[in-house]
């Protein structure tokens, strides 16, 4: 499968926000002939104060349900219109895409839904990147299939695209948008693209998914908080996950699954650097920085601790089984279990306990009996993610040492068996000077 040639690339919108950066896209498709399928995201911002097209739209079909005058509708939707006329007109294309243009409108005034309109913009920005490239076009509401019940048809897309790919050699797939069984469009969430270009990876038996955004790939740590983090070269789908559940995005979360599936390696490039080499994300690596050690730090705040206290809770079988029984029966998941001889701790997101914070814990008090139960917003957790360590000594050693030194408390510990992580808790307002001190304490500039 994945031993072709081909490469999937998919860019995002602030990659085709405008004419001069559909130039930039153009010369990155050419200068490799195997990137051959191009999935495409909607115009993003082209200045930090500009709005994303997918938000005009979501904007558009508020207006129409909420009856705003024909005239504010239409004055609204020229906006969205010159987005598009310009970079045709720029580009130099002769593209007459008014009657496309007409025929959205009314669609969105008469029947059709809120993700059929968010659909539009990358299904537009899909058509002018064809036409530019002179390459195929394949409507995604033509080989992406979505269920009755809302969630990825797996079977029925690959089935469909593998053989459309198949006939096309090279072609344009607008990203973020499929196809119910009931004919209407459906999107997936928020950034979806990502998505749409890890199927197109995977029906195409690609070689490599190269995911074409605004940052030289993964940074070790968040830019926000760290002055110019390093990017990270390599890093493994479990390594990823980690991190970007702990708050680091760059790509789409379920964006790995279709690809990590058929072992498809995904590249993270900067458009508007195309020699960065970028971050590549890989089953597994053998290799690992013994510089840095660590592959990256991230972390989140907003979470809360249940401290439990019961005498002899180590001697009484079943507490724990107990105390997961309340939180199932609640429906609470949780992040974090430390727990000492008679203590235990439950940590867990400060919005998902306020969600349930009254009967939760007089469940607990009634079922689990404590002699003392206490609660503590306001936590914050830090993931330290690599590889390498476990094989380098002495990092947990160095993480708490950074800590101490910047007169950070550290209120929770949590190492996964795997060595891939270590978990610390600390106050909120330790947050930033945390991250910053065990980022600096790994990488030395
Ligand atoms: N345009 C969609 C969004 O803004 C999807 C994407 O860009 O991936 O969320």
């Amino acid at each position: 499968m994945a031993n072709s040639k081909v490469k999937v690339v998919k860019f995002g919108g602030s990659s085709l926000a405008d004419a001069e950066h559909f130039r930039q896209v153009a010369q990155i498709i050419r200068s490799d002939p195997n990137r051959r399928y191009i999935v495409a995201s909607a115009p993003g911002k082209r200045f930090p104060a500009d709005t994303k097209v997918t938000d005009m739209l979501y904007r558009l079909y508020e207006m129409i349900r909420s009856r705003e005058t024909s005239q504010t509708i239409e004055e609204y939707y020229r906006q969205i219109k010159q987005r598009y006329l310009t970079i045709i007109e720029e580009l130099g294309l002769s593209f007459d895409i008014g009657g496309e243009l007409d025929y959205i409108l009314n669609a969105m005034c008469a029947v059709s839904g809120r993700d059929y309109a968010a659909s539009r913009g990358e299904y537009l920005n899909s058509l002018i990147l064809a036409k530019y490239l002179g390459y195929r076009f394949i409507d995604a509401e033509n080989v992406i299939y979505f269920k009755e019940n809302g969630t990825f048809d797996e079977s029925k897309t690959y089935e469909a695209l593998s053989e459309e790919l198949r006939i096309h050699e090279r072609a344009v797939i607008p990203g973020f948008y499929g196809v119910m069984p009931n004919g209407t469009i459906k999107t997936f969430s928020r950034g979806g693209s990502d998505v749409t270009g890890s199927i197109v990876a995977r029906a195409a038996g690609a070689c490599l998914y190269e995911n074409w955004t605004d940052v030289s790939g993964f940074m070790m740590a968040d830019p926000r908080i760290v002055k110019n983090p390093c990017a990270i070269r390599t890093i493994t789908y479990r390594e990823l996950r980690e991190l970007s559940y702990m708050g680091a995005t760059v790509l789409h979360e379920d964006a790995i699954f279709p690809v990590r599936g058929a072992g498809i390696p995904v590249n993270i490039r900067n458009t508007n650097e195309p020699d960065a080499p970028g971050t590549m994300i890989v089953a597994e690596a053998e290799d690992f920085d013994a510089n840095t050690i660590i592959t990256g730090v991230a972390g989140k705040k907003g979470f809360s601790v249940i401290n439990i206290e019961k005498d002899m809770m180590n001697a009484e079988v079943g507490f724990t089984r107990r105390l997961l029984d309340i939180l199932e029966d609640n429906d609470v998941s949780f992040e974090h279990l430390p727990s000492g001889i008679d203590t235990m701790s439950v940590i867990l997101s400060t919005q998902v306990l306020n969600e349930h914070r009254e009967k939760l814990l007089s469940s607990i008090e009634r079922r689990a009996r404590p002699d003392s139960m206490s609660v503590e917003d306001g936590l914050a957790l830090i993931a330290v993610v690599g590889r390498g360590m476990v094989k380098a000594k002495g990092t947990a050693a160095r993480v708490f040492d950074a800590l101490s030194r910047r007169g950070i408390n550290i209120r929770m510990i949590d190492q996964g068996s795997s060595e891939l992580n270590i978990i610390v808790g600390i106050e909120e307002h330790d947050f930033e000077a945390a991250v910053e001190s065990i980022y600096h304490e790994f990488v030395k500039d």
